[in-house]
């Protein structure tokens, strides 16, 4: 990398300034004149609304076309998104686009991890790095859609009327212009654009790898409770099309909670999702690539039949998921259309409990073998 590109002293204001002013200046004036819980209220408003505009909007509708939703939704994303000052859609989308392209590449992810912690943070803001800078090629599908393009074009002024214009106006309804601006606006800035950060440095430095070892990318469910559930990043690198990060139930992931809420009412739609067949499937191959590596590292007795045995039930368990899919959607279909005799859906489900019950079993089997090899 060169060092001697010049430095955006712009970005850093930007990036910087919030973080110094909410140091000192804030809690001063929160010790000297307090804050209402209006002003609390209006943090907390716009800390989501904020944060969901990025992760449900800039990254899964515009990055990676996860879902469709509605234009009032997309207007409200977009309006969050100057909000955030993290650039326009159509610019962040093109940076994000590149960073999947070409994960961990120095020269040409924007945000590799490569160049360290603080590089992948904001340090790749700070200077004009030839990786950085925005090739509009990759986004010309978003320049399609007239609220992206309207944003784009807008992009600072709406930024000021955000940060500065709403936020005053509303802090003058609460009585408090400067509480509002100090709070809703700057404290606010400084916290939300640390939990995007900590996405291309954090969720590529501390975690798991349970789906691929194909990049850096980590799954951290504590890194998910600061990011807006986009602490899955292994998970989301791995199935990038998935409109969730947190495939589980239980995962903490409010981004696809408010997506699937929004498919509930009817505002969003088209939700992609990997079948859970592929999850598994990938989870296995990472814990069989492990345990190989653990054998031939370990310069273990019988390495040859152990590896094979590893493989062998792989593949037996990979046999027993395909066929449990394909019985499985048949019996869905079966039961969706009443086409099928009774005596038929109950052949179905018959055989879905009985392939259900050998899955059952080859899984304990395998976790069994790979925890040989832990
Ligand atoms: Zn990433
Ligand atoms: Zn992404």
């Amino acid at each position: 990398m060169q060092q001697s590109l010049s430095f955006r002293w712009e970005v850093a204001v930007v990036l910087i300034g919030p973080i110094i002013v909410s140091l000192t200046v804030i809690p001063l004036y929160i010790l000297i004149s307090g804050i209402s819980p209006w002003v609390w209220l209006m943090f907390f408003v716009f800390m989501m609304w904020n944060g969901l505009s990025i992760t449900a909007g800039y990254h899964c509708l515009w990055s990676h076309k996860s879902y469709q939703v509605h234009p009032i939704i997309r207007s409200i994303f977009a309006l969050g998104g100057a909000l955030a000052i993290q650039n326009s859609i159509l610019q962040w989308c093109s940076n994000h686009r590149q960073h999947h392209r070409d994960t961990d590449d120095i020269d040409a992810d924007p945000y590799s991890i490569r160049g360290g912690f603080f590089y992948a943070h904001v340090g790749w803001m700070l200077r004009d790095y030839p990786s950085s800078r925005t090739d509009y090629a990759n986004v010309r599908d978003l320049r399609e859609d007239p609220i992206a393009a309207w944003q784009h074009r807008w992009y600072w002024p709406l930024v000021l009327t955000m940060n500065l214009g709403l936020i005053a106006a509303l802090g003058w309804l609460a009585g408090d212009i400067l509480g509002a601006l100090l709070i809703a606006g700057v404290l606010r800035l400084a916290l939300c654009h640390h939990c995007t950060f900590f996405i291309n440095s954090l969720a590529h430095y501390w975690g798991q790898q349970p789906y691929s070892d194909a990049n850096s990318s980590r799954d951290n469910p504590i890194i998910a409770l600061l990011t807006y559930g986009e602490g899955y990043h292994n998970f989301h690198h791995t199935f990038q099309w998935d409109y969730r990060n947190g495939h589980c139930w239980y995962h903490f992931d409010p981004t696809k909670w408010l997506i699937r809420g929004l498919s509930v009412i009817g505002l969003a739609g088209s939700l992609k999702q990997v079948s859970p067949v592929q999850v598994e499937s990938a989870t296995a191959a990472m814990q069989l690539k492990r345990a190989t590596d653990r054998i031939r590292h370990g310069q273990l007795m019988n390495t040859a039949e152990r590896i094979n045995l590893l493989k062998a039930e792989n593949d037996s368990l990979m046999t027993t998921l395909d066929e449990w899919s394909a019985i499985r959607s048949e019996w869905l279909s079966a039961r969706a259309d009443n086409l099928h005799q009774r005596w038929e859906r109950t052949q179905f489900r018959n055989q879905l409990r009985e392939i259900e019950n050998q899955l059952r079993e080859q899984r304990r089997q395998w976790r069994i073998l790979t925890a040989q090899f832990a």
